[in-house]
């Protein structure tokens, strides 16, 4: 059997507005206030904690900020907005029931699994796939080779392909030695046909 592994971010679920207003958005909603003093600060701590996959990148880069004395109301209330911010493809459920007759199914996504996992349920997504693998559990994110490899252990299947929106998807996936189909937003309905496998 051939397997599809799919991002989560930008592909499984569509970008309805930019980070920096969700960020702007959860310190006005626990500080009162916000300014882009922290947005900067939060945004390269996170970046160097999360690149070196060091645990609670998110709890310790609000940590960072001398000012914010709650990081984790912050933690909590970026989460429901990070959730927010997104919205599934229209006809998501009917494409991947469709495509699950035929493919195993995965989600491949960079993230902090508790994050990831918690948007893959919100939005009632799980259940459609047979494994998901976030780039935490393999200690390396996307273009890495590491969670390709951590995702062919756990779903063992004679060929792979990777659905995404971002370089880094493709760039991976070409490294790993999988087909890839670069995501513009489309949605799903001209799955399979639309990927060139290998
Ligand atoms: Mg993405």
């Amino acid at each position: 059997m051939k397997a599809i592994f799919f991002d989560l971010d930008g592909t499984l679920l569509h970008h309805t507005r930019e980070y920096r207003n969700v960020l702007t958005d959860t310190f006005e909603s626990v500080q009162g206030t916000a300014n882009d003093e922290w947005i900067e600060t939060y945004n390269e701590a996170f970046y160097e904690l999360f690149s070196r996959c060091e645990p609670e990148p998110i709890r310790r880069a609000f940590s960072r900020i001398g000012d914010c004395s709650d990081p984790d109301a912050l933690v909590e209330v970026l989460r429901e907005k990070e959730t927010e911010m997104y919205q599934p493809p229209e006809n998501v459920h009917a494409d991947l029931e469709r495509l699950s007759g035929d493919y195993a199914l995965g989600v491949l996504t960079n993230g902090v699994p508790e994050w990831q996992k918690h948007k893959l349920q919100t939005y009632d997504l799980n259940h459609h796939f047979d494994m998901v693998v976030v780039s935490y559990e393999a200690g390396a994110h996307k273009p890495d080779t590491a969670p390709y490899r951590m995702a062919e252990q756990r779903l063992p299947a004679d060929s792979y392909a990777m659905i995404g929106d971002s370089e880094t998807d493709i760039e991976g996936a070409q490294n790993a030695g999988w087909s890839a189909h670069r995501y513009h937003g489309e949605g799903f309905e001209g799955f399979p046909d639309a990927i060139e496998w290998k």
